[in-house]
């Protein structure tokens, strides 16, 4: 006997593509809302609609991945998009080498060429890292004009400022709060959680970049989307002839 279903509907599945049933097992939707089909959650289907909608070219598009999960809008991506580009990170390595068949990149310093990616897609990565200002500065210089960074990261804080957890002094963790941990699909199978972010992560993207960012809620049980920290949120590269409005 399985767990007893806590709810269910129909919809359409972003992640597959296809019309299917979402299941939830337990009531923390974020985690346990599954596609029947695909097993996606959530936050990996509002992220492949805000990707469709404000990046509908996409399939033909440079998309860079960072630590894809294996399931969801990465497997879509890897499926569709002939230049998509998956990468995870591993400390002891440097970007752009190959390790265990798969692209090693760290965030904080890209071996991507200046303007050569159309589109950076991260998932619950940016509360991981240690320097986020410099991944925002490394995602501006890589992104090619009118490319865009969509990515899901939760905001736990909302409406308070975003806080350190831990950061680096002199080479080591200095644990600002009780340890929290997400899982890792690489490594020990487990990340620290760096960061706190609050909905002023767009500003802090905007002091580490010069670029806007919005944030996007979608509740919509139609498409399988309702849980806690389901914010998208996509950061624009203006392209060069947008760089002044015409509106008056
Ligand atoms: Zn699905």
């Amino acid at each position: 006997m399985g767990d007893p279903i806590v709810f269910k509907c129909s919809g359409y599945c972003y992640t597959c593509d296809q019309n299917v049933d979402f299941i939830a097992y337990n009531d923390w939707f974020r985690d346990h809302f599954v596609c029947s089909n695909c097993g996606s959650i959530p936050r990996e289907r509002a992220l492949m609609q805000v990707i469709d909608t404000y990046f509908p070219n996409w399939r033909q598009a440079i998309v860079h991945e960072s630590s894809p999960c294996g399931r969801g809008a990465s497997n879509r991506l890897a499926k569709e998009c002939s230049n998509y580009i998956p990468s995870q990170f591993f400390p002891e390595h440097i970007s752009g080498t190959i390790v265990e068949g798969m692209r090693c990149e760290n965030l904080e310093e890209l071996s991507f060429a200046d303007e050569s990616i159309d589109l950076h897609i991260t998932q619950d990565v940016l509360e991981h890292l240690f320097y986020p200002s410099k991944a925002f500065s490394e995602i501006n210089r890589t992104l090619k004009p009118g490319g865009m960074h969509i990515f899901t990261v939760p905001i736990v804080n909302k409406n308070r400022e975003s806080n350190l957890r831990a950061c680096m002094k002199n080479c080591e963790i200095e644990y600002i709060m009780p340890q929290v941990y997400h899982g890792n699909p690489v490594g020990d199978g487990r990340a620290l959680v760096t960061v706190d972010w609050g909905f002023d992560i767009c500003w802090h993207i905007f002091n580490a970049s010069g670029l806007f960012t919005q944030i996007i809620y979608i509740d919509d049980l139609s498409k399988g989307i309702r849980a806690e920290y389901i914010e998208v949120l996509v950061t624009f590269k203006p392209n060069k002839e947008r760089q002044k409005s015409i509106i008056p």
